[in-house]
């Protein structure tokens, strides 16, 4: 269950540390704040790792040698690392919580052109294959996002996602629930805030025009 506490939000199903930012810690494309963020929380900074984040469907697994850095042309990372923080940055996009108990934790990047690329099911099998974790083992969690109550889109998204001719509106967290479903993951958790409608929590993309944004960080 997701839940709001000191300007944090977190999954509590989830066993390893998991925070995502909101407005009260300010914008995480500056490094200060983040630095902030994670000493407030109890996370290292000099070894967050972070991604370069193209919309692509690519995933890293990073270890203990990938400390502090950023990972170029990808959208997801997971570890098995004790200690190793790993992070996403969002505005609307999901942010998605990936935890195989004690073999492996990562986040990844999702929007719609992530989602319609598959890093969402790249990640599930990576953790399958890298891992040798079972999909029933993963408990996946979607964080604060856009939800279909502000994300209208136009024609070329409603025959991306097939929806239906009369549709307006892309529920991204559904299409996201339905991809690791089909991947075998049982357990999908989702956070039902709106990144687009709730202002005095969240910066969004859609509603600013200005990329400020959040940040997710799990850890070992
Ligand atoms: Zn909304």
């Amino acid at each position: 269950m997701w839940a709001l506490q000191d300007g944090v939000f977190r999954d509590d199903e989830i066993p390893q540390l998991n925070i995502f930012s909101t407005k009260v810690f300010s914008d995480m494309k500056d490094e200060k704040n983040v630095e902030s963020f994670c000493l407030r929380n109890g996370v290292d900074f000099g070894s967050l790792v972070t991604l370069e984040q193209v919309h692509s469907a690519k995933v890293a697994v990073v270890d203990a040698g990938d400390k502090g850095a950023k990972i170029p042309l990808a959208d997801g990372l997971l570890t098995r690392q004790k200690g190793l923080p790993v992070a996403v940055f969002t505005a609307d996009c999901l942010p998605v919580f990936i935890s195989a108990g004690d073999k492996c934790a990562g986040v990844v990047h999702a929007g719609w052109k992530g989602l319609h690329a598959g890093v969402l099911k790249e990640a599930v099998r990576t953790v399958v294959e890298k891992f040798s974790a079972s999909p029933g083992e993963i408990t996946a969690s979607i964080g604060p996002h856009i939800g279909k109550c502000c994300y209208r889109v136009g024609e070329d998204l409603k025959k991306k996602f097939g929806m239906q001719s009369g549709e307006t509106h892309l529920d991204l967290a559904a299409v996201a629930k339905r991809q690791m479903k089909e991947e075998g993951v049982k357990k999908i958790n989702v956070c039902g805030r709106c990144t687009c409608h709730e202002e005095e929590l969240f910066f969004s993309y859609r509603r600013d025009k200005q990329p400020k944004r959040m940040i997710s960080i799990i850890q070992m």
